[in-house]
Formats: C-alpha cells, structure tokens, sequence
C-alpha cells in the first residue's frame, strides 16, 4: 500500500484504473465513472487531488499485462497504470476549458437548443465556460452539419439523417451530425460518455458528475440508432410545463421519430369531405344501419373522396411521411355485400372473422389514386382491432403502406418470445407474418397496461429482452403508449429508451448504471427492491391481460416484503443529496401507493370499516403527496380514477349499496348470447329450486360483502369465470308506498334488473364496472318488492354495484330496509 501511494504521487495526473471487475462493492467516483471502493479510499487517503480522469475498466486502452507497469494493490487486487497523454483528450483540465467551440453561430440554428444544453451541462460539471473562440492551447470542439463549415481537418464520410461523426483526437473533437438531429444525437452521446444521465424529465431526473477534469479517450465512429423510429409517449397528455421537461428528456435521451403519422382517424378523413349526416351511404352498415363507426370501404366515391382528403392534407403538411388511415376503434367494419365479398374467410387471431384482406384492398386503391399526385407518399395502418390483426391472406400489401402492429391482444407482462408465454409468441410470429408484407413495420408496445393507475408494473426486463429481436426482425420502429407518472415508471421508459438507441447493448448493465446515476450509494439496496419487484413477472405463467385484475396475483405478499426490507435497509439518518433524498421519497411513496392497493384488494384481510378507511387514505395520500412533491412524479386525476373509483371512500355503509344477496349461477353466457336467454330463475324465484347450469347443478346461495365493500364480487363466487351468467335476489321493504325511487347500478359486464317480475334495465354491454353508471326511475308499492338482477361475464372481473336512491338525488332512499330473505 505505502508502496503504491509513493508512486502514485510521482506522476500527478491520468491514470487509468483496471481492476477486477464486482470484487467490492463499487462507488462512483463520477457518475458513469466507477471505482472499486477500495481504490476509492486509498486515493482519498493520499489526497490525490487528480485521481481524474479514470476511464471504465472496459474502456482502458491498455492490456492487464501492462499493468506491472503500474501498481498494485495486493489486499484487493487493484491495478493501477499509468497512461500517457495522448490516450485521452481532456475537455476540462484542473477546473479550465481545454476545448473551445467551433460552430456556425448564425442565431436561430435548429441545433441550437442541444448546444446550449452541452454548455449547460459541462459548466454545471466543472464550473467551467466554454468559451467559442480559439486561444493558444485549447483544442477546437466542432459542432454542427458538414455544410455549416467551410473546411474541416478530418474527411466526414455521408451521414444518415439521424447518423453522426464523432472524434475525439489529439487535433480536436469532432461532433458532425447528418443533420440537426444527428448533431444533437453526438452532443449528447459526447455527455453520456461524460457520465451525464437524464433518468426522467426534469432537474430531479438529472444526473451530472462534479469534477475538474473531465477527458475522453481517444476515439473515432460512425453512430446511429438502430431504429428510425423511437419514441415513449403519454397516452393521458400532459401539461405545458410537463410537455417542456418531456421534450427535454426525449432530444437528451436521443429518441425521435419521422412524421410517420398514426392513430384512429378512418372516419375523419372522410368526414372532411363527406359527413355521415350528408351520405351515410359512405359509411359502415352494421345490424342493417348505416353507422358512422367506420367507412364502406368498398365504395368507390367513398375512397375517391378518402383520396382527395388525404391529397388536400398532404399538400398543407409535406413533411408527413405516412398518413393515418388506421380504423376507427371498434370492430363495426362494414357488413354491407359488397364489402363481405372482398373477405376470404379468415378468423383473424384477434378472434373474430378477418377484414383485413378487403382493408389492404381499400388502402392499395387509396394509394394507388393518391401516387398519380403525390408518388412516394404512404399511409399507416393498424394490426390491432380485432379482426385487423393479422395480415390479409390473399392480397398483395402495397410497399408504401405502414403499419403499427399492436401488442393489444397479447400478454402484458412478458416480452416478446418469452420462453414461458404462449402469448408473446405469438406475437412474434404475427411480427413475421407481417414482416412478408411491408418493411414499414412499427412496433407499438404499451408500457404499462392501460389503467395500471400508476400503479408499478415492471416491463424493464421486457423491454431488454424484445429489442434486438425487433432488430433482428428488421422492424422499423418502437412506439411505446405509456403514461407521464414517473415514479413508477422511469425504470421502464430509460432503459426502453436505451435499448431503442443501440438494441444490442447489455440492458442489464444500463439498468444497474440507472440506478448508480439515481440512488448513488443507494444503488444496491434500490437494485434489490427492483429485483423482487421484477422476479414477479418472471415467475408469473398466466398471460396477463389489461387492467389490474391480475394485479393481486402478480404482486403476492413474499414479493411485497421483499422489497420492503430493500428499502428497510436503507439508512434515513444516511447523509445523501437533497435529489437523492427525493428519489427515494418518490419511490417510497409509490411503494406505499401500491401496499394500500394491494391490501384493498384483499377483503379477507381487512378487519372493519376503520381498516378499510385508512387503506384508502393512505392511497390517496400517497398519490397526493407524489403529486405536489412534483408534477411529473405521478398522474395523480388518473391514478385516483384508476386505482381509486372501484374503492373510493365513497362506499360507506351510509351511501345506501345493498351488499347482501342470494345468488344463483352461473349459466352459460357464449358470445354474450346468455344474456338474452331467459333462464328459470327470471320466471319464478324459487330460492329451494336447482337447475342444469353451466359445469353443473346449481342453485341458491347466500352472499355478503364486507359492510364497507360496496361492490359484489361474482369472482369469488362462481368456479367458472368465462362467458358465464348469474342471478341475484334481495327483498326492499318500504312502509309508505308508492313511492318514486331510482335503481343505480354499475356491473361487470352486462346486466338486466327486474322489479316483482317485471324487467325494469337491460344494458347489454362489455364494460369494467363502476358506481352509478347506469340509472333508471322506478315505482317502489308499499311493503316489499323482490329485485332480482342478471349479471353476464364475459372474461376476468365481474360483479355489481347496486343502490337505491331518492329519485334524482344523491340520497338513499329514505325508510328503505333490504334482506337476502324472503318475507315470511
Ligand atoms: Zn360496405
Ligand atoms: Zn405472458
């Protein structure tokens, strides 16, 4: 040791430090920069005020075998060498610039916004300015496109788009970029390089070392991403402020993407020439209506008018690349004869009978009338209603057309190919079917599933596994729906944004490099806590489907305590920076958020209405507490509605809900059809009665919910859970009848309420079932009434709300009393 040190001193700057990699827990000496912490401590020991720049250990330019020209550390076999100058080019020396600018400063540079940001970011590091003009002994540091300088000292080969130059020599750095995108792609591989990281949008996302020396070795490529297409976005919006933070993390984390235009827009396209009101005839036939749900596609004036509406569009916006004609959101594609005679009789694996073969024929045409004006234009598609998933079978798919194939019907907690997961899989092989048609192919993932409430939903270790298969595959794109509440999800949209850039790199070192850049000496104990939270969806076989259904099942207590006693063994009375306080802050109170969650959706473990309360309360707090702590850390209105609305405090006892029943099911409900056959019970209640159900005989029994539990929970009831339908039955008493009254029901999904017999509400429909979402007046006679209800299920959660209200007000109705008995 005493050895080393002398050494050490002799030569005062530059050492590279190569050292066996995962020997002792490593300690950032810059963030990006790591050093074993021994090496750390006996540095710090000699008051080496230069122990900068230290490259990666995988970066060093010398061979283990030079290392005897260093020293060594024998307790812990850390090797140090000695590396000469020319090996890597300082920016920053000893708190001065080393570089100065080279760059066409004409004001108002599309590149100008990530230049200053390189400013920004290297004074905010070293306190140093960099200053645009030469002085004797700086280095020159060029920024920009080829064309904005008249000669340049290095041959700049041609530059894709989104490609750049990067140099770093003993001459001079060079940051040339293919375009301004591509100039902004090197600045800011120049800053990673660094150490800078930009885990989530804002200051609290923003991770820059603090040195005086900052170097690079020496080095010279051509880069670029890998997909042309690259993007994460909020499916809910954001606000203005939000919007500027996002923008930010985007450009930093080199994502883009080209004017290739998605989203339902069918309909609008026509409707710009021809509404439905002025031709329904133009629009889809459905049940024997015209409806303006979609467009006959097969209408010749139809598509003509489709094809001027897109030409007038094009002529405003010539920097769109492909234009939307993706489908309406629905499945009500047009049944008139003409239309079905362009189908070839393919069950899509969406599950229901194709269109995809008479849709390629329509988008062919409209390509084929909009190439006489404007060649080379394309038009985007979706793979995702379900019965335009897969590709047309018998069609030729015209090279221009676009298609964003969803990941809608499939698992959404595996990636794509995952060995245990049938469903993925399949996507695969959808992607490669596809993939025979049209090289345009943009992956649109969803990151997490839609109403996943903020709640966390681990994807990371999808997203690692998927990307370089998509590569593989010659997908062109990856567009990720995801929602702006980071405090769940940054683990998710960063390293989703990596691997979109190069999706070949180690994704497992990103990630543990994001959480050394984001928790610092807290990195261990947080990769433990997401390490338990994301073993879960490895050890999870079913295939998850939307929603948070599954959300109990995924996330079961061992996993839970396991990242407990991860963030258990983190110190609070540590010493730590104020962001990383608030890093952990952010990831706690999202952890609490999820706890309460979870305990909500156990019933059985919930002692009385108290308990139940401060679940809730604390729910809400947490959502509250992330929201004001910052804007970006949680969608708090969403994650109330999401999480909360099913829960809600609302459901005191006192708001009326009647959550004593007897029920009787299930009968059998294939393609909702149940739902319009009577079965006995509808005729007669007769509570002693059994009958042929569906998986066996079945008759009466009691159900209750816990008192603070408005909803009635057929799940837990009935052993069969797909395309199934049950009755349930209760008595209301009044004194004073008759009297107006009003039923409010909510059910998953369908539901039908008769009152002494008499069918009073019929909603047909497929929904996910919340309070009040359905009301309708009735007479209630004095004495007592039997209400009976029908619930069909079609997959997943099913189950009811129902009340009794004073008629247009939001009050029980007042003297009413309700028993699962009959009167005697
Ligand atoms: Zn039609
Ligand atoms: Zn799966």
């Amino acid at each position: 040791m005493q050895r080393a040190c002398r050494k050490i001193e002799d030569d005062t700057d530059e050492y590279h430090w190569i050292g066996p990699a995962g020997k002792l827990p490593s300690l950032p000496l810059r963030a990006g920069l790591f050093l074993q912490a021994s090496a750390l401590q006996f540095l710090k020991l000699e008051g080496a005020a230069a122990v900068a720049p230290f490259c990666k250990e995988e970066e060093c330019p010398h061979e283990a075998s030079q290392s005897q020209t260093g020293l060594c550390d024998d307790s812990a076999a850390l090797c140090f060498c000695r590396c000469s100058r020319a090996e890597s080019v300082a920016l920053v020396k000893n708190g001065r610039a080393a570089v100065y600018l080279v760059r066409d400063a004409t004001p108002g540079q599309p590149g100008d916004v990530a230049v200053a940001d390189l400013k920004r970011c290297l004074w905010a590091i070293s306190d140093v300015e960099i200053s645009e003009s030469s002085r004797t002994g700086l280095l020159p540091l060029y920024v920009g496109e080829k064309g904005q300088f008249t000669s340049l000292p290095v041959s700049v080969p041609e530059l894709g788009r989104e490609a750049f130059f990067y140099k770093v020599s003993p001459q001079g750095i060079f940051l040339i970029g293919g375009s301004p995108e591509g100039t902004s792609h090197a600045i800011y591989t120049l800053l990673r390089e660094l150490g800078c990281r930009w885990i989530m949008p804002g200051d609290i996302g923003e991770c820059l070392p603090r040195t005086n020396n900052l170097a690079l070795p020496v080095d010279e490529k051509v880069d670029g991403p890998d997909f042309d297409y690259r993007i994460v976005w909020y499916a809910y919006g954001c606000s203005p402020a939000a919007s500027a933070r996002y923008n930010d993390w985007l450009r930093r984390n080199r994502m883009g993407k080209p004017a290739i235009e998605h989203g339902h827009n069918l309909t609008q396209t026509l409707s710009r020439k021809a509404t439905y009101e002025q031709h329904p005839e133009y629009y889809s036939l459905v049940g024997g209506k015209r409806v303006p749900q979609q467009v006959c596609t097969s209408n010749p004036e139809a598509v003509k008018l489709i094809v001027e509406s897109i030409r007038e569009f094009l002529d405003k916006n010539p920097h769109v690349e492909s234009y939307s004609l993706c489908p309406d959101d629905n499945h009500d594609f047009c049944e008139c004869e003409h239309c079905k005679a362009l189908d070839v009789g393919h069950m899509d694996r969406g599950g229901k009978p194709s269109v995809s073969d008479r849709y390629q024929i329509f988008l062919n045409q409209v390509l084929d009338g909009l190439h006489k004006t404007h060649p080379g234009a394309c038009v985007t598609t979706y793979s995702y209603n379900l019965n335009h998933t897969d590709p047309p079978q018998k069609t030729p798919v015209n090279p221009h057309t676009t298609v964003f194939i969803t990941t809608s019907a499939f698992c959404s907690a595996h990636g794509v190919d995952d060995a245990f997961c049938e469903s993925r899989q399949d996507f695969k092989e959808l992607l490669k079917e596809w993939s025979r048609h049209t090289k345009r192919l943009i992956l649109y993932e969803y990151d997490p599933v839609p109403y996943s409430g903020a709640l966390p939903w681990p994807m990371w270790e999808a997203h690692i596994h998927e990307a370089p298969i998509y590569k593989q595959l010659g997908i062109k794109g990856l567009s990720f729906e995801g929602q702006n509440s980071w405090a769940a999800y940054y683990p998710n949209y960063y390293v989703a944004a990596q691997m979109m850039w190069d999706a070949d790199q180690d994704g497992h070192a990103v990630f543990k490099d994001m959480l050394q850049a984001f928790f610092e000496e807290e990195a261990p104990a947080m990769e433990q806590f997401y390490e338990a939270m994301q073993s879960t969806i490895k050890a999870f076989r079913p295939k998850a489907e939307w929603g948070l259904i599954q959300y109990p099942e995924l996330f079961p207590p061992e996993v839970i305590d396991r990242c407990q006693q991860a963030l258990d063994s983190i110190d609070p009375q540590a010493m730590r920076s104020v962001k990383v306080r608030q890093r952990l802050q952010m990831v706690e109170l999202s952890f609490q958020e999820m706890k309460n969650y979870l305990a909500l959706q156990s019933p059985q473990k919930i002692l009385n209405y108290e308990d139940y309360k401060a679940h809730v309360d604390g729910m809400k707090g947490s959502i509250d507490s992330l929201h004001s702590l910052n804007e970006d850390f949680i969608l708090a209105d969403i994650a109330h509605e999401k999480t909360g609305r099913a829960i809600s405090d609302q459901f005191a006892p006192e708001q009326g809900f009647l959550t004593r029943w007897r029920l009787i099911g299930p009968f059998d409900n294939p393609g909702m059809e149940g739902h319009d056959t009577p079965y006995p019970p509808e005729s007669a209640v007769d509570l002693s009665a059994r009958y042929p159900g569906k998986g066996g005989e079945v008759q009466w029994k009691m159900t209750q919910s816990p008192e603070w539990r408005a909803f009635v929970d057929l799940r837990a009831e009935f052993e069969e859970k797909n395309d199934v339908c049950a009755y349930a039955v209760c008595w209301v008493t009044i004194p004073d009848g008759p009297r107006q009254a009003e039923f409010r029901m909510g059910s998953n999904d369908s539901i039908k309420a008769f009152l002494n017999g008499k069918e009073v509400w019929n909603h047909k429909i497929q929904r996910t079932g919340t309070i009040d979402e359905d009301r309708v007046l009735v007479e209630l006679p004095s004495g007592t009434s039997t209400v009976l209800l029908k619930i069909g299920q079609t997959g997943l959660n099913w189950g009811f709300f129902f009340r009794i209200m004073e008629a247009g007000k939001d009050v029980p109705l007042q003297g009413l009393t309700a028993s699962p008995d009959p009167p005697k």
